[in-house]
């Protein structure tokens, strides 16, 4: 077969996060192989959010060969180790949710397990610090430990980062094309999309079509009618008000997630400003109070406020036909744990697995459709845990989410650690048993029971035991720099003003 007729044509839609990522990685993985073409439109616009992210993304830059340095200059990134909730077990409190592990497993137990009765019998020190990436979080401290032992991620501009992946798609041979997507032309006889119709009657031909409208999903639903499933009955947040301001202080290594009494509010610190908004339900709060809010804890804003409007769901088929949809045109689930970008990184890699080579499988369809579906149910799950879990009822807001039924996953979680303090990781899910132990008892859901494989220790051997990995956390913790200074240092930053 010659040369030309192996080429796909790849036609990707869109040019926010999800369109250049989609394009970085597939040109830099299948090379000569496609031919890319992605589709966007500056009149049009990106939504302009999404600048927390979790560890994932290290790997995926790593696969892309992205030197790291280089691309925290381009991004104007600072590391994370997780994300500080304020008042989300009751208005006062605080907890954080890290990428790190805390103390020590046993396989056939976690450490809360030992936690649990090392503090039945008096033991003082909290959950929080026997966890490296907590205790350093928390202090503001960051640096990169031999054989990748602190879990981290980034936070990043957004605009910057698309501008990144949009020169490196481009150096690996991606055409971008400037235009409107007026119409998209299906195929008479097949039903697959055949062409998009761009404004000045341009036409774009593809083989296979990626939709990355945003939540327009132009392709998968404007044209072929994919449907929505709304979780708006589990997920009550639809509005947000997102604006970019200057430093508080330094930039620390975690995300804030600060509620409020009909939603919450985030903050992303970056090298050379701070993203900020707030996110609220709108049978609770209107728009203007929102802003209210969301200017009275901020200085002066650097731009002018963006509104956005959203639902949280899910396409019933990311992948219909011969067109994905990756990116907020598949589904979304509100930004609490800042998942969306690390859904779209599991779209883009599970989307080359299964890259077509020749007639498109329904198989292959049928493959990426579940497996995207159960990464964002469980993500679904996780997030539903925060507005479930908690003691706040001092609003109706909070009184309508105590109230809502959660799915029966979600149920039977919470209620397995409650009577056993187990969690079982299950289908790869995204967070692990660490992650659902510090949510689930940062919101305030109490294990009443653990493993006996606890009780196999003396008490001295358990003192020593949790002692000797706080003091390790402690210890090492006290050793790394300061966060901001190692990123100045790493990527020659410029201090913020
Ligand atoms: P968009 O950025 O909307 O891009 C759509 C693209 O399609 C644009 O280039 C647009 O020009 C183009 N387009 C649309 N229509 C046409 C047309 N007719 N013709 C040509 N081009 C067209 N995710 C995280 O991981 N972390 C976070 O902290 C986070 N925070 C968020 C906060 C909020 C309030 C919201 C709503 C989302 C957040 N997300 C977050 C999600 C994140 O913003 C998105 O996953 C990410 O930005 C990717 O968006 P996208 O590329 O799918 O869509």
């Amino acid at each position: 077969m010659s040369e030309n007729r192996q080429r796909r044509r790849v036609v990707i839609a869109g040019g926010g996060t999800a369109g250049w990522m989609m394009a970085a990685a597939i040109a830099r993985t299948m090379g000569a192989t496609v031919d890319l073409t992605l589709v966007e439109s500056e009149a049009i616009g990106t939504i302009g959010v999404g600048e927390s992210t979790i560890p994932p993304l290290v790997n995926f830059n790593r696969i892309l060969g992205i030197a790291e340095p280089e691309f925290m200059r381009a991004a104007q990134a600072t590391f994370k180790l997780g994300i500080l909730f304020d008042n989300w077990k009751y208005d006062g409190d605080s907890y954080f949710h890290s990428f790190g592990l805390s103390g020590k497993d046993h396989w056939s137990a976690g450490f809360q397990h030992f936690w649990l009765r090392a503090r039945a019998e008096g033991y003082p020190h909290s959950y929080d610090e026997y966890c490296l990436e907590l205790v350093a979080g928390l202090q503001g401290k960051f640096a990169h430990l031999p054989e990748d032992r602190m879990n981290y991620a980034y936070h990043v501009d957004a605009t910057l980062y698309g501008r990144f992946l949009r020169k490196l798609a481009e150096a690996d041979g991606a055409k971008r094309v400037e235009g409107k997507i007026q119409t998209v032309e299906l195929d008479g006889e097949s039903g697959n999309i055949a062409a998009l119709l761009l404004d000045g009657e341009r036409r774009v031909e593809g083989d296979m079509f990626v939709d990355c409208t945003g939540f327009r999903g132009l392709l998968i639903d404007g044209a072929l009618h994919a449907g929505f499933e709304d979780w708006g009955h589990w997920l009550p947040n639809d509005s947000a008000v997102a604006l970019q301001s200057k430093h508080q202080g330094p930039p620390m290594p975690y995300t804030r997630a600060i509620a409020h009494d009909a939603g919450w509010q985030w903050r992303i610190p970056l090298q050379h400003r701070m993203g900020a908004g707030i996110v609220y339900s709108s049978r609770y709060l209107s728009r203007d109070a929102a802003l209210d809010r969301l200017l009275s804890s901020l200085g002066e804003p650097l731009v002018e406020p963006i509104d956005i409007k959203f639902k949280g769901g899910v396409r019933r088929n990311q992948w219909v036909r011969n067109c994905v949809a990756v990116g907020l045109a598949g589904g979304f689930v509100e930004p609490l744990e800042a998942t969306t970008v690390h859904l779209i990184q599991r779209a883009i890699l599970r989307f080359i697995r299964l890259m077509p080579n020749g007639r498109v499988s329904e198989r292959d369809a049928i493959e990426f459709n579940e497996q995207q579906r159960r990464d964002i149910e469980q993500i679904r799950d996780f997030v539903i845990l925060h507005y479930k879990a908690t003691e706040r009822r001092d609003s109706p807001f909070w009184r309508h989410v105590a109230a809502m039924p959660i799915p029966d996953s979600l149920q039977q979680k919470i209620e397995l650690f409650r009577e056993t303090g187990r969690v079982f990781r299950k289908n790869e899910e995204l967070f692990g048993e660490n992650s659902w132990v510090q949510v689930m008892m940062g919101q305030g859901i109490e294990p009443q029971s653990w493993h006996p494989i606890a009780e196999k220790l003396s008490a001295d051997e358990l003192e020593r035991f949790m002692e000797g990995l706080r003091e390790s956390a402690a210890r090492t913790a006290a050793t790394l720099p300061d966060h901001q200074a190692y990123v100045a240092r790493y990527c020659g930053a410029q201090a913020p003003q």
